[in-house]
């Protein structure tokens, strides 16, 4: 599994950075976002180094990508999401993605949402 030593996420799927980790597997991390929108804001992240939606390829990762998706009502629900919730995957610098290691945003609760 490629990884980036110099990315922020890698280092959070390593453990080498601390988070508030809401799910793991041997594929994926989910963890709270360091700056939430709303009550409910996590980041479902694969553990492999990909830069974005960009750099994935249709064979190697629709699994992947399909269960990043069937995982984000599981986990919101589990965070107390009961109300619906937004998915949100920012691709390059015109889709505004800041972290370049791909995330699905998973965000939710009551609002008023500080964003979104
Ligand atoms: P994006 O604009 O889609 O790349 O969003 C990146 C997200 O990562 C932002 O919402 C940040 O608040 C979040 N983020 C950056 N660093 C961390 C971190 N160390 N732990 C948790 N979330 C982070």
């Amino acid at each position: 599994m490629s990884q980036d030593p110099s990315c922020i996420f890698c280092k959070i799927a390593a453990g080498q950075i601390p988070s508030r980790k809401v799910y793991e597997d041997d594929e994926l991390i989910a963890f709270h976002d360091i700056a939430p929108w709303a009550p409910i804001h996590f980041l479902i992240v694969p553990k492999e180094h990909l830069a974005s939606l960009y750099d994935t390829v249709p064979e190697k990762h629709q699994a992947l990508l399909g269960k990043m998706l069937a995982l984000a009502p599981e986990l919101a629900r589990e965070q107390g999401a009961s109300n619906g919730f937004r998915t949100v995957v920012n691709t390059g610098a015109d889709g505004g993605q800041e972290v370049p290691h791909l995330h699905m945003h998973v965000i939710g609760g009551p609002r008023p949402w500080a964003k979104g």
